[in-house]
């Protein structure tokens, strides 16, 4: 698409957008009497105005039912959980019975390596990509030393090329062969939370395998962002949070992904609880573990139902909008948008002073943006908060802009750009 740098313009996509009216299924914070400019949809999400309805439903029902909630009422809270795989199934590319909700996101990255980081011999290392997110990093650290390993030796992370700020997906690959009879484990996100680089998962799936390695994905960034193929690119497991592009709210339940290839496996090693016991006969409370067949095998404890609740009104506006391929094609002309913007931002002040670290080519990258500024960072920042954009911060240089194709416009785009220009005649040459 030629791109215009006017008002008119991003009006015209706007009325040209078949998804527009789904902004209207948000709640958008005020900045003085006018909807900010939110595009930060990569660290919270925006509240569904049916996540309200949802969640009074199920307190109705506890005040109503009581504890008879589990087994009786319109949506049992035993099984609540299930209606909300097959809309999960399709954002991730799973079969609906490889996907459940429980617990929040670095906890479930934990129980599946449990299952999947299993060192045996000269096998017993994890790669993963450098610079991942910080709780990712805590998280294999603690498991190798678990295990006995230590975390200098038996990590490895692969960084980007000297005076490169992503990853070459050849570096990657070669990175697993090298290592590869010494590999338990590759983790790695699906996009980058620093840079917004959507990582060639399907061949780094295909890699590890080769190499003899179990592989696993987090998907915090990717899921409701991107579109993914979990089943068919044949990933182990993978796990996602709900509250960032999936709007389930703040500490919003976690997903989990287990191929179905390992559904029978009891070799696996699993931290069991009575939620992911047989469906049939989980309340006979029978000794010795015996796991529903599928991803709810890896389920631990009861339902929190307030946060499957309001998790159910957000997955059904990615039901209404055609899920990921609709929702992927606005994305890719709104985040388009935005860097065709920026880059008239540096022609016009004839200096590079954002430069965009996100990979240019779009199977690279989903809503977000990482930009790097030149000069006066944090005060080029604060300028945007003070006009409404709500962006964020990374130390120590670092703006994350994320347009989220169900509730941002081509007009937000338009205006949070216009403040950037604004930042940058006022304050970057200040
Ligand atoms: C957001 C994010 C997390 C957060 O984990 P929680 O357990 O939900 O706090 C973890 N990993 C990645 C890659 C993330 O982007």
């Amino acid at each position: 698409m030629e791109y215009e740098n006017s008002a008119a313009f991003a009006q015209r996509l706007d009325e040209q957008d078949t998804l527009s009216n789904f902004r209207n299924e948000f709640l958008i914070p005020q900045h003085q009497r006018k909807d900010i400019i939110y595009l930060c949809g990569n660290s919270l999400g925006l509240q569904p105005k049916a996540a309200q309805q949802e969640i009074a439903t199920q307190l109705g029902a506890w005040q109503n039912l009581a504890v008879e909630g589990w087994f009786q009422g319109d949506a049992p809270w035993h099984e609540y959980h299930k209606q909300l795989l097959p809309p999960l199934a399709n954002i991730v590319g799973a079969l609906p019975h490889e996907v459940t909700v429980m617990n929040s996101l670095t906890i479930n990255l934990h129980l599946l390596m449990v299952s999947f980081y299993q060192p045996k011999g000269k096998r017993y290392k994890i790669l993963m990509e450098g610079g991942a997110f910080p709780s990712d990093q805590y998280a294999v650290e603690s498991q190798v030393k678990f295990h006995g390993f230590d975390p200098k030796d038996a990590v490895i992370e692969v960084f980007p090329r000297e005076g490169e700020s992503t990853l070459q997906t050849a570096d990657i690959l070669s990175a697993i062969e090298e290592h590869s009879d010494e590999l338990a484990l590759v983790l790695f996100s699906g996009i980058n939370y620093y840079t917004g680089q959507f990582f060639g998962l399907k061949a780094i799936a295909g890699a590890a395998h080769e190499a003899g390695a179990y592989v696993g994905f987090d998907l915090a960034h990717a899921a409701g962002n991107v579109p993914l193929a979990l089943h068919d690119w044949q990933a182990d497991f993978a796990c996602w949070c709900s509250y960032k592009y999936m709007n389930s709210g703040p500490g919003g339940i976690s997903g989990i992904f287990v191929h179905e290839k390992h559904h029978q496996n009891k070799e696996l090693n699993r931290f069991a609880g009575w939620w992911g016991y047989r469906n049939d006969t989980r309340f006979k409370m029978i000794p010795g573990f015996d796991p529903e067949p599928g991803a709810e095998g890896w389920q631990v404890s009861t339902s929190p139902i307030l946060l499957m609740a309001a998790h159910n009104a957000a997955l059904q506006l990615f039901e209404q909008a055609g899920s990921i391929p609709a929702l992927r094609r606005k994305s890719e002309l709104l985040t388009g948008y935005l860097e065709y913007l920026i880059e008239q931002i540096n022609q016009q002040q004839g200096e590079q002073l954002f430069k965009i670290i996100t990979p240019k080519n779009k199977q690279e990258r989903g809503c977000q943006l990482s930009v790097i500024c030149k000069h006066n960072g944090k005060a080029m920042f604060d300028h945007l908060v003070s006009k409404g954009v709500i962006g964020d911060w990374r130390e120590p240089d670092v703006i994350r802009l994320s347009p989220v194709p169900l509730y941002n416009t081509f007009t937000d785009v338009y205006e949070a750009a216009h403040y950037m220009a604004e930042a940058a005649t006022q304050i970057s040459k200040a």
